[in-house]
């Protein structure tokens, strides 16, 4: 049996809750909601294969035993058309909905409730078959789509109805309607992807038909007492997006045809604003619900970047809107809602939002997981039993795998010593949350160090292990978690006074000058880059500190929604660069093409906004007095730095593995100090979880 957090004694009252707003049940009318937070729709890649499904169901019933009052499903499709990929999930008969009972079902029997998403994906289906209100190809996808008939749309009409009455069959409170993020209904309501001169087209009234008729008519099929939310699209974020009169028309008229919730959606796939990756501000989006709510009544739900309790419980004490959506929070911490209801927060394994392991897994074909919680959407697979033999258990480093290792295995009843060399744990999270917009790594830290305590794993910081340490047969077992130490580039001249490693950069151990050349432009090279450009000071990282005004004018969005799309006419305004940069390589590919899918695009426009030169097919020739000397394309050339920052990735570092044979101990070795290569804390602690959880 999977072991679940001690949920204990419930408060009394909601008032007496750590977040009364959080925690006030919402009255529908024919339902009532036990609090105000929606675990919102994540595509996991579970729904899409029939044999993954038991694996689906154990995933949903975990959160709901977590405490989640409402959960919608990752995107069915209406109709085959629809789907977002060949073979993807859609409902469209009764032999399908029969094998959703098992997610229903389940979820009702841990106290839950579950909508189904409905999602038909218009010109982003990756698939020759596409629809859309116009052939229109979509930026993020090969395929041009068909331009669909006026008969058509109104089959696709009647293919939401039949999916909304399946899933009703199926045993779902609910659906929601996915009318946003540029999908198949967002595409009809606005002139970017909607060029129709029929009556589903041109004027905001024709535009708005598709939408309008979907949700009335699925009222009329599914009856009033089930849950209709529907997904609008509140800021296009596009040039030739809706303006804010046209969008709040479409509220009233949703609220009108008949649905019962309004959820937010911010943005398209397609658009160049970061809206959910770490670098945008926690709740930055809320004012927009918040704006929003004065033009209809129905509860509206308010989402992105929403991570902790404080967080929510500010946005709804402050009216912004009715609910919150958390859907990668979810991921990372099934038991989120216990855990903030009895005021646990310290407790909560947080979304530190990098999309390593759950969007970047998607895009990949990948089932989604969560680098802070490997067992998401892998629950039946990785199991985290109690032992029935105890032993005793040495852990060396207190990195992302070490803590991972020293924590599974304590909760499992093992006796652990977790060693760390430095003052502090983290390894080098410590360097990560440092580099402007990555303050969110501040939390897996606290989450580790609270998770030491309640396990009871016992602590040795400013303790390096030499072999001796380990010897005498105090352990039954070692665990090698040392991590890695920077790679030698070679590069003649490298003891020269300018040069510094990122080490000594992220530490502050060194002043660094105002024009500064980056050897190597891996994920730390266009971190350290980042670090370099912002004026960075030396106090502890705040992932809470509210910023969002900066970052919607750097980014160019009008918050003041005058704008069509609310960019209309705008362009990035980023301040100027603290620091003149080059960041070089040796390969002729693309700066950056290592980083994750989803958010190496806003490193790599973060960095040309700062104006940073990126070169690559570098040959480093030498560093002396003058600064950086270099050939590119055989052309010599000296970029005249005040210093040089090594960023060349980095190698094993696995000194105590000798000495400890030689004592005749055998350790496991896990993260950096096993393979080097393409390291990242996903697989560190994935490691180092499942080390423990067989151990
Ligand atoms: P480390 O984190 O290197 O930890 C090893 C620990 O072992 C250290 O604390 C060290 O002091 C200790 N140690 C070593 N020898 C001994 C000894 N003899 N006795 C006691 N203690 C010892 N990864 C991502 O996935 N996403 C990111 O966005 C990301 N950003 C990053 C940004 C920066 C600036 C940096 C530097 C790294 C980033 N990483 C990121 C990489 C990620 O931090 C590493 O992959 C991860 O920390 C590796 O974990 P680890 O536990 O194997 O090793
Ligand atoms: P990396 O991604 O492997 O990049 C190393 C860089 O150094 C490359 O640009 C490489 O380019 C260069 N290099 C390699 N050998 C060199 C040599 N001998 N001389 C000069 N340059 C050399 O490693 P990293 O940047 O150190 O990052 C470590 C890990 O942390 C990565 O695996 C990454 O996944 C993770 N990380 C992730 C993120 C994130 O946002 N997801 C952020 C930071 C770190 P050339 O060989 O072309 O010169
Ligand atoms: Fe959040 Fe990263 Fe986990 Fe995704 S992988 S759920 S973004 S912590």
């Amino acid at each position: 049996m999977a072991m679940t957090f001690d949920s204990g004694t419930p408060p009394a009252a909601p008032e007496q809750a750590p977040y009364p707003n959080l925690f006030r049940p919402l009255d529908l009318g024919f339902v009532t909601l036990p609090n105000r937070i929606l675990m919102g729709s994540m595509h996991t890649g579970l729904e899409d294969r029939v044999w993954n499904w038991d694996r689906l169901r154990a995933y949903f019933v975990e959160r709901a035993r977590g405490g989640a009052g409402l959960m919608v499903t990752g995107g069915i499709a209406p109709n085959r058309r629809g789907t977002l990929a060949p073979l993807a999930s859609k409902l469209t008969n009764r032999f399908e909905a029969f094998r959703h009972r098992k997610l229903t079902d389940g979820v009702h029997e841990a106290g839950g409730r579950i909508c189904m998403q409905i999602l038909h994906a218009g010109r982003y289906a990756y698939h020759p078959f596409s629809l859309a209100p116009s052939a229109i190809q979509s930026p993020i996808t090969p395929f041009r789509p068909s331009a669909i008939s006026d008969r058509g749309v109104e089959r696709q009409i009647d293919h939401f109805v039949r999916c909304a009455g399946l899933a009703r069959k199926a045993g779902y409170d609910g659906v929601e309607i996915m009318g946003s993020e540029g999908y198949f209904i967002n595409q009809f309501l606005v002139p970017r992807t909607n060029r129709r001169t029929d009556r589903w087209g041109g004027s905001l009234e024709n535009r708005l038909r598709l939408p309008v008729e979907i949700v009335r008519r699925t009222r009329q099929a599914v009856g009033e007492e089930f849950i209709l939310i529907f997904r609008l699209s509140m800021l296009d974020m596009l040039e030739d997006g809706n303006n804010w009169e046209e969008v709040v028309a479409l509220g009233q008229a949703i609220e009108e045809a008949g649905a019962n919730i309004i959820n937010t959606g911010i943005g398209w796939h397609e658009t160049r604003i970061p809206t959910i990756a770490t670098s945008v501000p926690r709740g930055a989006y809320t004012w927009v619900t918040r704006k929003f709510r004065d033009a209809v009544s129905l509860p509206l739900v308010t989402t992105n970047r929403i991570n902790m309790p404080d967080t929510a419980e500010d946005i709804l004490a402050r009216g912004d809107a009715d609910m919150v959506s958390m859907a990668r929070p979810f991921l990372a911490d099934p038991e989120w809602v216990n855990k903030a209801r009895l005021g646990h927060a310290d407790r909560i394994n947080t979304c530190i939002a990098c999309n390593q392991a759950c969007l970047d897994h998607v895009f990949k074909n990948k089932i989604a997981s969560c680098l802070v919680n490997p067992r998401a959407g892998h629950e039946t697979r990785l199991v985290i039993e109690p032992t029935d033999r105890p032993r005793s258990i040495a852990v060396v480093g207190a990195g992302p795998a070490g803590l991972a290792a020293a924590t599974t295995a304590a909760r499992r009843g093992h006796r652990v010593t977790l060693f760390e060399a430095a003052d502090r744990i983290g390894g080098q999270f410590n360097m990560a949350k440092r580099i402007p917009g990555k303050e969110e790594f501040v939390e897996t830290l606290r989450y580790f160090t609270r998770e030491i305590e309640l396990t009871g794993v016992e602590l040795e910081v400013s303790t390096r292990v030499e072999a001796d340490t380990l010897a005498g047969g105090r352990f039954d077992q070692v665990i090698l978690a040392t991590g890695v130490i920077p790679r030698d580039p070679g590069i003649p001249g490298q003891d020269h006074a300018c040069v510094a490693s990122y080490l000594d950069v992220l530490a502050g151990n060194r002043p660094i000058g105002r024009r500064v050349a980056v050897v190597g432009a891996g994920g730390i090279g266009f971190d350290v880059s980042e670090f370099l450009v912002h004026d960075t000071s030396t106090e502890e990282p705040d992932p809470d500190r509210p910023r969002p005004e900066a970052f919607f004018h750097r980014w160019g969005v009008d918050m003041g929604l005058d704008r069509r799309g609310g960019v209309e006419g705008l362009q990035p305004a980023f301040e100027a660069p603290a620091r003149e940069v080059w960041m070089l390589q040796r390969k002729t590919t693309r700066p950056g093409a290592g980083l994750g899918k989803t958010t190496g695009w806003i490193h790599r426009a973060s960095l040309k906004h700062f104006g940073v030169e990126m070169i690559g097919g570098v040959t480093y020739e030498r560093i002396d007095d003058e600064g950086l000397h270099i050939s590119v394309d055989g052309k010599p050339r000296c970029l005249d730095v005040d210093n040089v920052v090594i960023c060349a990735g980095q190698v094993s570092r696995r000194d105590l593995v000798g000495p400890l044979e030689e004592a005749g101990l055998t350790a496991h070795l896990i993260g950096g100090a096993s393979v080097a290569a393409e390291l990242d804390a996903r697989r560190a602690i994935d490691e180092g979880t499942r080390l423990a959880a067989k151990l």
